[in-house]
């Protein structure tokens, strides 16, 4: 690609999900030039994890965006129940946990990036350019310069930068181009995504599903449920041997109210796999570049929790690089301070989901353990939702996550006017 033709920005923020959005509007908001590069036309994915947890709320509030926020269409969960055949168990109450924001919003994903877009078009320092894909990475000797990308249209380009942050996610481009290798956990699914048509009379909100050797989710969104089934991994091209009519039909044992609908799915096109990933880098920076998000540490979607995790990280990566970035001196040991600072909650995120897949999910999901025979919940199950003092426990950590980042002074305002 032609080196003399690339533009120029402060930081060039390439992918624009939540750990992106979130970073490219603070920074910005600090005075940053930022080019935030998204790959696809719009944020209408089918594919986006739906759930906003109380420190992205209350990172809204902060930014001025929370009367926006809460005019979007969503709803709340306020506890998390496990099914079992003698009943359920609420192993979480966000209701005890401080603050107004003390649930989780359930709003379709690109609604909340429409916002954060909207928010970036008011800061003169911020740019959004949709349908640009990175496809490589620009050095000068072992420093990251820039980007090169491509267009939907067929375009290519470059941009130069002092800092490139990849927020490409668990597929990250960026982070293979840069040669860091993350270390991969085993994880025992992959998930199935999909819609079934959606009647009135049937629950609402989120609804759990699950059958002999499978779970399933299904989240409300209106006239249709957005369907994901967990599979054991690895699982997919026999299953797809099979016809389709099957997996509705297994999905009608446990919710009977779906029994009418079991012909809904015509074509395993229409069924979508997602490979299930948890990993983490085990540096998160080159020089001029740093990792975030999945890009950085890969989410399993156990506990909903990934998406959290990758605003914290833009929260922590613009309260500690904007000072650096302003003074046009952004060091290694700055970027490895975000590292250090957001490593522990990742740490310990990863690890609960990792103990998830080897005693819950993979035992399920190879038939080992009948999900629905359970009459009782598992020991420590009982014990954590029944003292008093650990009660709070699963609501913290589900709800609020280990570690909440300070959102930077230069970043907040008033509360905003919807419009
Ligand atoms: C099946 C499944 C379900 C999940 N469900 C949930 C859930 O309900 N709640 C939850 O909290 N977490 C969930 N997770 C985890 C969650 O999706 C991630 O942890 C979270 O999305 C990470 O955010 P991010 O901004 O780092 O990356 P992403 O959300 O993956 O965003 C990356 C962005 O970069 C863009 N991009 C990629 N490559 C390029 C490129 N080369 N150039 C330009 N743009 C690019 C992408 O289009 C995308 O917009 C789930 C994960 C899986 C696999």
């Amino acid at each position: 690609m032609d080196s003399t033709a690339a533009d120029r920005t402060s930081v060039c923020v390439v992918g624009g999900g939540p750990a992106g959005m979130f970073l490219g509007l603070m920074l910005a908001r600090a005075g940053i030039a930022v080019t935030v590069l998204e790959k696809h036309r719009d944020f209408l994915r089918d594919f986006r994890g739906d759930t906003v947890h109380p420190p992205t709320m209350d990172l809204l509030d902060d930014l001025g965006l929370g009367p926006a926020f809460r005019a979007l269409p969503q709803r709340r969960i306020e506890q998390v129940q496990a099914p079992f055949s003698g009943g359920s168990l609420r192993v979480a109450d966000l209701r005890a946990l401080p603050g107004p924001n003390n649930f989780v919003a359930m709003v379709p994903q690109w609604d909340l990036l429409d916002l954060l877009a909207r928010a970036g078009d008011r800061e003169p320092a911020f740019t959004l350019r949709m349908s640009t894909e990175a496809v490589g990475l620009r050095w000068s000797g072992h420093q990251v310069t820039g980007v090169d990308y491509r267009t939907e249209d067929g375009g290519t380009g470059a941009i130069e930068a002092d800092l490139v942050v990849a927020c490409d996610g668990r597929g990250s481009v960026l982070r293979a181009a840069a040669h860091l290798q993350p270390r991969s956990y085993p994880t025992p699914m992959d998930v199935w995504w999909y819609r079934v048509p959606r009647h009135d009379s049937d629950p609402s909100g989120i609804t759990a599903l699950i059958s002999r050797r499978r779970a399933a989710v299904l989240i409300d969104r209106g006239d249709y449920w957005q369907v994901a089934t967990l599979i054991s991994k690895g699982s997919d091209p026999a299953a797809r041997r099979e016809p389709v009519g099957g997996l509705l039909r297994d999905l009608a044992t446990s919710g009977p109210w779906l029994a009418d609908r079991t012909d809904a799915l015509s074509s395993w096109d229409e069924v979508k796999t997602l490979d299930v990933k948890l990993d983490r880098l085990p540096r998160w920076h080159v020089d001029g570049l740093l990792c975030l998000g999945d890009a950085a540490h890969a989410m399993s979607p156990v506990g909903g929790v990934g998406i959290n995790l990758a605003v914290q990280d833009a929260v922590a990566a613009a309260r500690l690089l904007a000072g650096p970035l302003r003074a046009g001196r952004v060091s290694t040991q700055d970027l490895a301070r975000v590292r250090r600072r957001r490593w522990l909650p990742t740490v310990v995120v990863q690890g609960v989901q990792r103990v998830l897949h080897a005693k819950g999910l993979r035992p399920a999901l190879e038939g080992r353990v009948d999900l629905t025979g359970s009459t009782r919940p598992p020991l420590p199950m009982r014990i954590l939702t029944r003292t008093p003092l650990l009660r709070r426990l699963p609501a913290q950590v589900v709800g609020r996550g280990v570690v909440t980042e300070p959102t930077p002074d230069f970043a907040r305002r008033a509360p905003e006017p919807i419009g």
